[in-house]
């Protein structure tokens, strides 16, 4: 147990001022005085080492105060950098962020190969590539979140099974952490979109909500009282096996009638080819729904009528305010919300369906990752400050 001794006490102090001027800025002083109950030179000392530490910068003086104008505080959202991965199933997506969760580069490649070897390399790759990138900061990158299509162990950053994949027990963290020397989250990655709509885009005034990634496979994050749930084994939210089809198609999880296989992105390409007699990618087929081809826009129907009675499912159970639509199959936009809505109406409790509001993610492509990096700048964010995983000179920019 610890006690309070004088250096934890400052370090929790040190944490509540670095999140009030995060939150808050821009804020005075005297203002962090009234906020945190702390008298005033704890406070001028604590923000003194945050300035040197180069998270917290002196804007000047206020702009509208009458008298004597107070200096005020800024958060200095530049001072180090987060990385965010998504690994799909065909492709990995990596992006940069700042302290304040906006991207400031992205970038996407096709996947090579899918053994566990052959992955870890390619994204510590991704990883080196950004660094190289970042601009130079006081902090340079403070860590890097991987968002996985599979059921993921967060405590020990583990991904106990991956069946698009056909991965189980692959110790994700360890494996990046020895590559590429830096603190690694891993988490599933409906759940790290689930945490960026809530924390950058539709879900920020919602307390109950769920994040449908609907992609090659189909995850769902789910956040209730504004907490992610992870379940006993840390599994929650798969609701992409839940079943649709009694004895219907095989799915790659070995049962039969699963949502994902007649909902995702795989469900709706194969819906499309067996209707037009003919293949075409994902990308093609998207651009045939948004242009209002009548085939494509059948195949669309059918995916969407599946993905509403998996909805509808969530929401009898579960009773949210917001359903997010997300990951590629988000880019079939509204034309997918339509059936959706429709079997909403035909299919769930009439109470909680009236509670519910259903859009498409506000943050397309760039949810898993930017979610997955959320994950890197909310350890940050519990502090210590100096930053307790900070283990070599990550002095961003390499020279
Ligand atoms: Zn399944």
């Amino acid at each position: 147990m610890r006690t309070g001794d004088q250096a934890l006490i400052k370090e929790l102090n040190k944490n509540i001022i670095m999140n009030l001027i995060r939150n808050q800025s821009p804020i005075s002083r005297a203002q962090i005085s009234v906020e945190s109950g702390l008298n005033k030179a704890t406070v001028s000392s604590i923000v003194d080492e945050l300035i040197h530490d180069g998270l917290v910068t002196e804007l000047g003086p206020a702009r509208s105060a009458i008298g004597r104008r107070p200096l005020m505080l800024g958060f200095n959202a530049t001072a180090g950098y987060a990385i965010g991965v998504e690994l799909g199933i065909e492709y990995v997506h990596v992006l940069t962020v700042d302290l304040a969760g906006r991207i400031v580069s992205s970038h996407e490649s096709p996947l090579p190969a899918t053994d566990v070897g052959s992955v870890i390399s390619e994204i510590a790759a991704h990883i080196e590539d950004e660094v190289s990138k970042t601009p130079a900061s006081a902090l340079g990158i403070i860590g890097v979140g991987v968002g996985v299509p599979g059921l993921v162990d967060f405590a020990s950053g583990t991904i106990l099974y991956a069946p698009n994949l056909n991965w189980s027990d692959v110790p994700m963290r360890t494996l990046l952490e020895e590559r590429v020397d830096l603190p690694v989250f891993v988490d599933n990655e409906a759940n790290t979109g689930a945490l960026a709509e809530q924390l950058f885009g539709v879900g920020t005034e919602d307390e109950n909500a769920v994040y449908f990634s609907v992609g090659t496979g189909i995850g769902v994050g789910v956040i209730l009282n504004r907490t992610l749930i992870r379940g006993s084994g840390g599994t929650a939210g798969e609701f992409g096996h839940m079943i649709v089809e009694a004895g219907g198609l095989r799915c790659s999880c070995g049962s039969r009638g699963c949502l994902e296989m007649y909902a995702s992105t795989r469900a709706l390409v194969s819906k499309y080819a067996q209707i037009a007699g003919a293949g075409a990618s994902f990308d093609d087929v998207i651009r045939r729904i948004r242009d209002g081809e009548t085939l494509a826009v059948q195949a669309v129907d059918s995916v969407g009528r599946y993905l509403g009675i998996g909805i509808s499912n969530v929401i009898n159970g579960l009773n949210p305010s917001l359903v997010v639509i997300g990951n590629r199959m988000s880019e079939a936009g509204k034309r997918l919300l339509r059936p959706v809505h429709e079997m909403i109406r035909n299919a769930a409790l009439g109470v909680p369906a009236s509670h519910a509001r259903v859009e498409l993610s506000s943050l397309g492509r760039n949810a898993t990752a930017t979610g997955a990096a959320s994950l890197a700048l909310n350890d940050f964010f519990q502090g210590p400050f100096p930053y307790a995983h900070a283990t070599t000179s990550r002095a961003g920019a390499k020279s």
